[in-house]
């Protein structure tokens, strides 16, 4: 359930949205929001997540064509991939592969908070300014 994003601009090149509070988040069923429609993104899933103090992620999974990167943005916990765990904390970055079973925990008294970002596993061609086009513009915030 994502009733709580609200679109704060837009327009064919872009769509700017608001999903509120972090505790706004945890009030979703899985404590988890999902951007992809709400941002219109075509070639990603961008979800926000809160983990409650001391709480397991229900399931593991693994994906059909998609890798993950979770970044974990607070806490601490622990991270399982296949036959392998690991301990996670602010900054951690980890990526996924589609095959990979993984699993996580929020090992800490309080809130983790984290994005886990989804895209198709070898589809980015080019990056950074690679694909960049640096160009004139008008700041219209001043
Ligand atoms: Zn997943």
């Amino acid at each position: 359930m994502n009733s709580r994003i609200e679109q704060i601009a837009g327009s064919n090149n872009f769509t700017a949205v608001n999903f509120g509070k972090l505790n706004q988040v945890l009030e979703n069923a899985d404590g988890k929001i999902f951007l992809k429609e709400a941002t219109k993104t075509t070639g990603m899933e961008i979800s926000i997540s809160v983990l409650s103090p001391r709480t397991d992620l229900s399931i593991f999974h693994s994906h059909k064509q998609n890798e993950e990167t979770y970044i974990a943005l607070s806490r601490k916990g622990k991270f399982q991939v296949d036959d392998q765990c690991f301990d996670i904390s602010e900054g951690s970055v980890i990526r996924v592969a589609p095959d990979g079973l993984r699993g996580m925990t929020n090992s800490s008294n309080e809130q983790m908070v984290y994005v886990v970002i989804q895209a198709k596993e070898n589809s980015l061609e080019q990056y950074t300014m690679e694909d960049g086009v640096i160009q004139e513009a008008t700041p219209l915030w001043k």
